[in-house]
């Protein structure tokens, strides 16, 4: 493992800075996350590194995944997309509504940003990894390797390292998203649907500021009972609580939701 010290900590209590880890195969960064305490890891580093630089973040150690071999994709049945392949990347393998969800306006965002860093930091990624079942390869406490579903994933807190994901290809998927005109941030909604054998699945991101995606029970148990996609959609405030945030009021995501979760569902339709 490449190792060294930087230089220039403004506290006395960090003179010498955080120690740099650069491992160079995932044995190594497994080993050197440990349990993740005091550890800042950097993906791509498209938000962790302004956050760094700005002191914002003051970790013990910092360590860089991008040449752990990280970044492998099999494309197979799963797919297995490792965690520090970029969404560059991952848009050209991944199905709907995968692929669209990799495709961020953002061209040098996403040719940089890894996915694992998204799907830490709340990326939108994370609806459509919902609906398609994904499964996540993490290791850190409690200590080993762990496979979980996204949404176990989801729900649980403290550090781990993403090491990779993995999905089904599923029947017909689509993707949408609401965005503020050439603004260089976050959708101010997205929406994910996918048809699996066993049913239709939804989900939606970017409900809230920092929100974690949210599968929609309400919206597939009224479709799968046969109502239309318009019908359907109008369940989604009952699965969904919106926010106000800087990029939306709750009131104009609460309007604009059941629109496009309908209009995501005409689309898996129009796949038949
Ligand atoms: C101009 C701009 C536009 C953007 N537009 C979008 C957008 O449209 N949609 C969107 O989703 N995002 C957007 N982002 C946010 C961000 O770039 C992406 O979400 C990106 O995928 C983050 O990945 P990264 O590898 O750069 O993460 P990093 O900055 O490297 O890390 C982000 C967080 O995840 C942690 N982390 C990284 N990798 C791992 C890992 N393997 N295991 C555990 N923790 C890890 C880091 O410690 C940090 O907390 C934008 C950012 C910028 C600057």
């Amino acid at each position: 493992m490449n190792s060294h010290i930087v230089s220039g900590a403004p506290t006395a209590a960090l003179a010498h800075g955080p120690e740099v880890m650069v491992p160079t195969s995932p044995a190594e960064a497994i080993s050197a996350f440990g349990d993740g305490t005091g550890t800042s890891v950097v993906g791509g580093g498209t938000v962790v590194t302004p956050m760094l630089t700005h002191g914002y973040l003051w970790p013990e150690r910092v360590l860089m995944l991008h040449a752990a071999g990280l970044g492998q994709i099999v494309d197979g049945s799963p797919l297995e997309v490792g965690a520090t392949a970029t969404l560059a990347q991952l848009a050209k393998v991944a199905p709907e509504p995968l692929a669209s969800a990799a495709r961020i306006p953002d061209y040098e965002i996403r040719g940089q940003a890894t996915v694992g860093g998204n799907l830490c930091v709340g990326g939108d990624l994370q609806p459509a990894l919902i609906v398609l079942g994904a499964r996540v390869r993490s290791a850190g406490e409690p200590k080993g390797q762990h496979v979980e579903g996204i949404e176990d994933f989801l729900a649980r807190t403290g550090p781990r390292l993403v090491l990779s994901v993995q999905v089904e290809h599923p029947l017909a998927g689509a993707y949408l998203e609401q965005r503020r005109r050439h603004a260089h941030t976050y959708p101010v909604l997205t929406v994910a649907v996918a048809r699996r054998t066993d049913g239709i699945y939804v989900a939606v991101g970017r409900q809230a500021e920092q929100a974690v995606a949210v599968s929609c029970p309400s919206v597939e148990r009224a479709l799968a009972g046969g109502a239309s996609a318009q019908d359907a959609a109008g369940a989604v405030l009952d699965d969904v609580q919106p926010e106000d945030d800087p990029l939306a009021s709750a009131w104009y995501r609460r309007r604009v939701l059941p629109v496009l979760v309908a209009r995501a569902l005409n689309q898996l339709e129009g796949q038949r």
